[in-house]
Formats: structure tokens, sequence, C-alpha cells
């Protein structure tokens, strides 16, 4: 709907700009009677005559062809680009932008421009060696800092696609100053060139690589787990702990992200009162069901089944969740069990076939910038892309 109102108004801005020239024509007529007739009213109704009969496209064909490229004009030009573009058309947002090149009476200012407008269009072409190319020799040529920045934009986006983590960093790392927006992408590179660290046995540079990370963005919980699941792997488990202490500070929306690693921390430490006492300690901070739960099976585990319903009670009736009265649920069906009767309670075995429809196929995770919901944590929004933006669901539904 908004596609068809911008390009609406861009047809309005142009027929309104033909318009303007029709009368500007008609007047220089009047002056001199001898003048031929103005060749662009005749396209000009030809486009609006287009128009008039729903065919866009053919409309916008003909008012381009029309349309002079000038200093007045340009911006209109590469706008309907854009707009071609937006729409899936990126083949005539291609020649249109090419057309514009062509232009040799174009500013410098106004070809580096087109050049971005092109680049972008190969981008959602799928044609990203041609893309890169343009791009490289935009960087080689441009003084524009502003120009400079979205071409490098553009360029860490493809290296990005290609998993080429160093180049990507390589290019960024001069603007990380000036454009502090940026050192929250490289910290996830710096992550990205860790792993691939750790799958070739390279600790100690993973580890290198991840302070880094944090050095750029102190807030980067994934170079904080990295970092503990390195301590794991070398049987330090209390070091693992102190590194996982950090995540509330970092981002408390994570603590349920980092609860499978901690919990297997203090087991591999044989220290299971610790991570009873940790857990409380996160409640303290924020109740969320994942800690509820989890705190709730090690009392059920060690002190039966009626306390953990007592205690986890307690604590849902203060944060009440849909995950957390499902476990609650499964703790009454196996009390009930326990007390010995044989017919099992049919209105509990229905809360809980509700509850179980309600938690099944629910996305545990969202983007907090584009709203993108899945079920695993994924480091980099599949569609905003934007990194570190995909935290867990908390609240009443989640986690
Ligand atoms: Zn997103």
């Amino acid at each position: 709907m908004h596609d068809v109102m911008l390009l609406g108004l861009l047809l309005t801005a142009i027929a309104i700009g033909f318009g303007l020239g029709i009368r500007y024509a008609a007047r220089r007529h009047r002056q001199a009677p001898t003048a031929p007739p103005s060749q662009l009213s005749r396209e000009y109704f030809v486009g609006l005559n287009y128009l008039l009969n729903e065919q866009p496209d053919e409309a916008i064909n003909t008012f381009i062809s029309a349309l002079d490229v000038n200093s007045d004009t340009v911006d209109t030009h590469i706008a309907l680009g854009k707009l071609f573009r937006t729409r899936g058309e990126a083949d005539k947002a291609v020649s249109i932008h090419q057309n514009l090149l062509a232009r040799p009476a174009l500013s410098h200012g106004t070809n580096e421009r087109i050049q971005l407008e092109l680049a972008r269009d190969f981008i959602a072409l799928g044609v990203h060696d041609r893309a890169q190319r343009l791009l490289h020799s935009l960087l080689e040529q441009s003084t524009d800092d502003e120009r400079r920045y979205a071409a490098k934009q553009l360029l860490v986006g493809l290296l990005e696609r290609e998993r080429e983590w160093q180049t990507a960093l390589e290019v960024i790392q001069p603007l990380l100053k000036q454009h502090p927006g940026m050192r929250r992408p490289a910290s996830h590179w710096l992550c990205e060139l860790a792993i691939e660290e750790i799958q070739q046995s390279s600790r100690a540079l993973a580890k290198k690589h991840l302070k880094k990370a944090l050095l750029l963005d102190e807030r980067c919980i994934r170079a904080t787990l990295l970092l503990a699941d390195l301590e794991m792997d070398n049987g330090h488990y209390g070091r693992a702990i102190e590194r996982l202490d950090h995540i509330p500070e970092q981002d408390g929306a994570h603590i349920p992200t980092m609860l499978p690693t901690l919990q297997r921390a203090y087991s591999r430490n044989d220290d299971i009162a610790g991570l009873e006492k940790h857990l409380y300690s996160l409640l303290g901070q924020a109740p969320y069901t994942s800690v509820i739960v989890m705190l709730g099976e090690l009392i059920h585990q060690r002190d039966g089944v009626d306390t953990a319903i007592e205690l986890t009670g307690n604590w849902l009736r203060d944060a009440p969740s849909l995950g957390g009265l499902d476990y609650l649920l499964d703790l009454y069906v196996e009390s009930q069990q326990l007390s010995g009767r044989t017919a099992p309670d049919t209105r509990l075995s229905l809360l809980k076939y509700h509850t179980d429809a309600l938690l099944k196929d629910r996305p545990r995770h969202q983007c907090r910038r584009c709203g993108f919901t899945s079920d695993a944590l994924a480091w980099q929004c599949p569609s905003c892309r934007r990194w570190g933006t995909i935290k867990p669901i908390t609240g009443v539904e989640g986690e």
C-alpha cells in the first residue's frame, strides 16, 4: 500500500513537473508564435493516458524517456530507481541508474550517489561480485565521508554474507571511532573468527579474538558465553561460572540463554548447592520462568515433589507464566500419582493438554528491532540482518 502511495506521489510530482513545463512552453509559444509545438506535451499525455488506464509501468517508462536528465530531475530518476528496487524489480532500477551514469554532465557527487544506488540494485539482484567491484572502485575515488561510510556499510554487508569476517573488520576498523554503532557487528565478527579458531583447535587465538570483542562492545554476551565455554573445555568450571556471572549486568534479557551453560558448569564442578544459591540470586534480579523451573527442579530432586509445588507456586504467584504453570501441572500430576490414587484426575490432564497446546510451536526468541521470531537463538537477525538484537522472549508466554 505504501509502495502504491509512493508511486502515486512520484507520478504526481512528475506530472506537475510536466504541467509546469507545458505552461512554460505555452508562454514561450505566445511570445514566439513560430516555435514548434512542444514534444514534451505529447509524451506527457501518452504517459497520463497510461496512468489513467492503470498501466503504471508503461506510464513510468514514458515519463522517464521524456524526462531530461538534468540537475533538477536527477533526484526524480534516482527515486524512481529506488521505487523499482523496493517493488522487487531491481533489473529496471539497474537500467535507470546505468542510464543516468551514462550522462556526461553529472556532478561528481551525483555520480557517486548513483553508483551507490546501482550497488544496492546489484545486491538486490544477487549479483554480489559486481556490487563488490563497484563499491571498491567508489571507495578508491570518493573523498566524501558520508558516501564512503555508506559504501563501506554495503561492502561489509556483502562480506558478512561471504563470511569474510577478517576483511569486514579491516574495512570497518578505521571508522569505529567515528561510528560507534559499528562496534557491535565488529564484536560479532570477532566471535565468528574465534569460533573458526576453536574449530581448528587454536584456543589461544580464539581467546584473543573474544577479549578484543569485549573491548569493542562490553555488552557482547556472545563473547562471554564463548569464553565460558573455553574455560569449561579446559576444566576450569569455577572460572567459567565467574565469566557467566557478568551476563546479567551485560544484558539481563539473556539470563535464560546462559542457564544451560551455568547448570553444566556447576554440575561438572559437583556443586549443586552452588547452583541453587546462584539461581536464587538470579531469581532476585529477574523472575524468569526458566530460572523458576530450573530452581523448582533442584528442589524437586532434593526435597520431593510437594516442597517443589509449594515453592514453585509461591514464585509463580509473583511472576505468573504459561511455562511455569505447565511445569507446576507436571508436579501436580506426579504428586497425585505418588498419593496412590488409581484413577488420574481428568481435570489436571485437561489443563495440561491446554498448556501443552499453547506452548507448542511457540517461538522462543524474537528480534527486538524488527520483530522476527524463531525457536533457536540467532546472533544475526535473518530478517533485518542486525547483530545481537534477537533475545529470548520473556514474560507471561516466555522463557
Ligand atoms: Zn531483526
